[in-house]
């Protein structure tokens, strides 16, 4: 904040206490509206909000509530910032797509940048269940800006274990969807889907997908995240249906979420099945011909990796990410060792490719 704001004249407020909680100023038009207030406002400041995956619905989501003065954002990540992403990935830019810049940090530049007071804890990793324990602790809320079932079951489990609220919301070409999980009040995601929907749902790479059906979804649950934030999760104007809209065709439709399915395996029996889960080697990606790797974790010496790569082909990195251009694939690693290959889809060839150019 610089000087001049603060010699500012605090118009009307006459005898007020010096408000420690954020800037009065920068919520004064959000404090207005009476489902907020200052106290709603005091209470978004003190709120810890965990974001899974920071792509086009995580960006949104992440903007959305870092302006809305949400106090803390940790925001989950395990991928980087590439030029096919801008098209609807709204915290990025060309410059995050030149350097490779994992999303998470992408993401805490860019929220720095427009607000400085949200504390934003970017942790570039894939979160699986040997690492969900120690990646969501602390947080108040959870908020799903993945794009695959197996994350969402994950987060469905660790919500329903520690009785912890969260909002489930996916898009995929004109198509949203979005549902909020109270345990113990309201259905979660196994009560609606006990199996993964797997045959009848398109990917982001099948069927394209629209920005304005993001942001759509986004804007929803982000209103219902304020909700929840504000004025807890028993508030009355919490929507407790399965909402899914086409922003194309103009359908939409509403299921009603608001009891769990008797006998449901996660909130029901507390069978924590995909907690309990060992994980996922490897993973195709979405949206693009690439295998991630993640089952070797031990820390990479980049400068080191560098000089070794250097005869094999093209070799960049920086304090983030290396890239190693070996013609047909595209190898990008994490200091962490974790791995995104691209130019195949085939596990044995990502596996052979990781052992042969980074280590076994
Ligand atoms: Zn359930």
């Amino acid at each position: 904040m610089t000087g001049k704001a603060q010699e500012r004249p605090r118009h009307g407020v006459k005898d007020e206490p010096q408000q420690s909680p954020p800037d009065n100023e920068r919520y004064s038009r959000q404090v207005l509206f009476p489902g907020i207030g200052p106290e709603g406002q005091r209470k978004l400041a003190a709120a810890h909000v965990a974001i899974v995956g920071c792509g086009a619905t995580g960006s949104a989501l992440a903007g959305l509530l870092a302006r809305a003065g949400v106090g803390t954002l940790r925001i989950i990540d395990r991928d980087y910032v590439e030029p096919s992403n801008l098209q609807r990935q709204s915290l990025f830019d060309e410059a995050d797509a030149a350097e490779s810049l994992p999303k998470a940090v992408a993401a805490a530049r860019k929220i720095a940048a427009f607000n400085s007071q949200t504390v934003v804890d970017p942790r570039v990793d894939d979160l699986v269940p040997g690492n969900i324990e120690a990646l969501l602790e602390g947080a108040n809320l959870l908020l799903d800006g993945t794009d695959n079932f197996e994350t969402r079951y994950l987060i469905n489990d660790y919500a329903a274990k520690h009785s912890l609220p969260w909002i489930y919301s996916a898009a995929v070409g004109s198509y949203a969807v979005t549902m909020n999980v109270v345990p113990g009040q309201t259905a979660c995601l196994a009560c609606i889907f006990p199996d993964s929907p797997r045959g009848m749902v398109e990917t982001c790479e099948t069927a394209g997908i629209l920005n304005s059906a993001v942001n759509l979804v986004a804007s929803i649950a982000a209103t219902e995240a304020l909700k929840i934030l504000a004025g807890g999760v028993a508030s009355p104007r919490l929507r407790r249906t399965l909402l899914s809209f086409d922003v194309w065709t103009n359908e939409h439709a509403q299921i009603s979420a608001a009891k769990p399915r008797e006998g449901c395996r996660a909130c029901g029996q507390r069978d924590f099945v995909h907690l309990a889960g060992e994980g996922r080697p490897h993973i195709t990606l979405c949206g693009r011909n690439s295998v991630q790797i993640h089952e070797r974790h031990r820390p990479i010496d980049f400068s080191e990796m560098d000089r070794r790569l250097q005869p094999h082909g093209t070799v960049r990195h920086n304090d983030f990410v290396l890239k190693f251009w070996h013609d047909p694939y595209e190898i990008t690693l994490f200091p962490d060792g974790r791995a995104i290959i691209k130019g195949t889809t085939d596990t044995a060839v990502a596996r052979s490719l990781y052992a042969r150019y980074v280590g076994s």
